[in-house]
């Protein structure tokens, strides 16, 4: 019943190319279940069985589900205000986040996201417990933020919201990245 949407928002991040093909997934929560998009999905093209209902309290039911679903839940135990959460690896961001802690974008769309800020104490690895564990936190005033070297999560009340934030977060860093260049 939410297929159009994970449908409509996967195929976006695609197009604006904010993931690479298998790449990145997105969640929603309804009450109890969190639905989420199936481990190896191509978010650029979701069929009506990509989409996996999972627990939003335990991992019971995860199989078949993104394997960063610990994160998603995590997100969504930390921030009950939060309705979706979807993770993307944008390519400008991703570049920045090695030398930021914090990213301060500088454009006109920093009156909506003023700061991004990194995680840096993690190792490498989807769905890793430290990731669960450091990440929500980051979420709570921020809306968006970074994990070094390998993509962002994004929470909002829906896909869209969520998503947008992935893709006004993405430019704004590709514009801090160009006027970087252009002061060297
Ligand atoms: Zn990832």
């Amino acid at each position: 019943m939410y297929y159009s949407d994970f449908q409509k928002y996967g195929k976006m991040l695609w197009d604006h190319q904010l993931i690479h093909m298998t790449s990145g997934n997105m969640s929603i929560r309804k009450g109890g279940t969190l639905y989420v998009t199936r481990t190896g999905s191509l978010l650029g093209a979701l069929g009506g069985s990509d989409i996996v209902s999972v627990n939003a309290a335990n991992t019971l039911r995860d199989k078949g589900a993104s394997s960063e679903t610990p994160v998603h839940r995590a997100i969504y135990l930390a921030n009950p205000e939060v309705g979706s959460v979807v993770h993307a690896h944008p390519p400008y961001a991703t570049a920045l986040s090695w030398d930021f802690t914090v990213i301060k974008p500088m454009d006109s769309d920093s009156l909506y996201i003023p700061e991004v800020p990194v995680l840096t104490d993690c190792p490498y690895g989807e769905g890793s417990a430290c990731i669960a564990e450091q990440f929500p936190k980051l979420l709570g005033d921020h809306k968006v933020a970074m994990i070094r070297g390998h993509g962002a999560f994004a929470v909002g009340k829906d896909l869209r919201e969520a998503a947008g934030r992935i893709s006004m977060m993405e430019n704004q860093c590709r514009l801090l990245f160009l006027r970087r260049q252009l002061e060297k």
